[in-house]
């Protein structure tokens, strides 16, 4: 790098002449960012899962027809310990979260969570649906949202293309898997079945209005007894 292409990194710094033409100055982020991204981006190996009929979509995608090979993503893999990236394709029930959720956390980091479809990203038809969960970004942090009912394969690769742009534009510096203070990274709460589902995260809030409402209904219940009991009174 020439001392005018060093003044570009640090402004401050002079570069003797005699050196313009022979030393490189850059820093660590900038030497390894390219390489680290490039990496990753090409290698991507998803998990084989399906939840719907998206899931037609996404095995479609990975015929030969439209050879998902070409991006490196081609290896489906059967386990979350290989994976690094989560296609959730279909309709999320309540009874599948838990299990999704174990998934995703028996992957290692760097992982990733694309939401294919209407029903991964927002219940689509089925929001209404008592055993519908209405999004999966209510548990996991999402990174692509591909929209359709289904989304199309090429919808599909369109997704996955911007999923490697958003991996350009990571850097190792500042790479969330590397920040404790990250609060996506680590292990996210397995939800439980119960009357409904139950996210362990609001736990809290859950169990404040749970008593809210049981001192209310014991208020209530007092006060109805007492009207009742007053007419025999008088
Ligand atoms: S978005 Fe449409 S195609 Fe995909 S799982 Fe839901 S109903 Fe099926």
């Amino acid at each position: 790098m020439t001392s005018s292409n060093a003044g570009a990194v640090a402004p401050d710094l002079v570069v003797p002449e005699e050196l313009s033409n022979n030393v490189m100055i850059t820093n660590i982020a900038k030497l390894l960012d390219p390489a680290y991204n490039w990496a990753r981006r090409n290698s991507i190996w998803p998990m084989v899962f399906g939840l719907a009929c998206c899931a037609i979509e996404m095995i479609c995608t990975a015929s030969s027809r439209y050879d998902l090979a070409r991006f490196g993503m081609e290896v489906f893999r059967a386990t979350p310990r290989q994976s690094d990236l989560m296609i959730i394709s279909g309709t999320v029930t309540k009874k599948m979260v838990p299990t999704i959720v174990r998934l995703y956390n028996q992957m290692p980091e760097p992982r990733y969570v694309l939401s294919m479809g209407a029903c991964a990203s927002g219940g689509g038809p089925f929001k209404e649906g008592y055993n519908v969960v209405d999004g999966i970004d209510k548990f996991l942090p999402v990174d692509v949202y591909v929209p359709g009912c289904p989304p199309t394969p090429q919808a599909l690769i369109n997704g996955l293309i911007a999923l490697q742009e958003k991996i350009d534009q990571q850097s190792i510096a500042t790479a969330p898997w590397y920040r404790k203070d990250d609060p996506t990274a680590g292990v996210v709460p397995i939800p439980v079945l119960g009357p409904d589902l139950v996210d362990l995260r609001k736990i809290d809030t859950i169990k404040r209005e749970a008593a809210k409402a049981l001192a209310e209904q014991e208020k209530q219940e007092a006060q109805e007894r007492e009207t009742a009991v007053s007419p025999e009174a008088a």
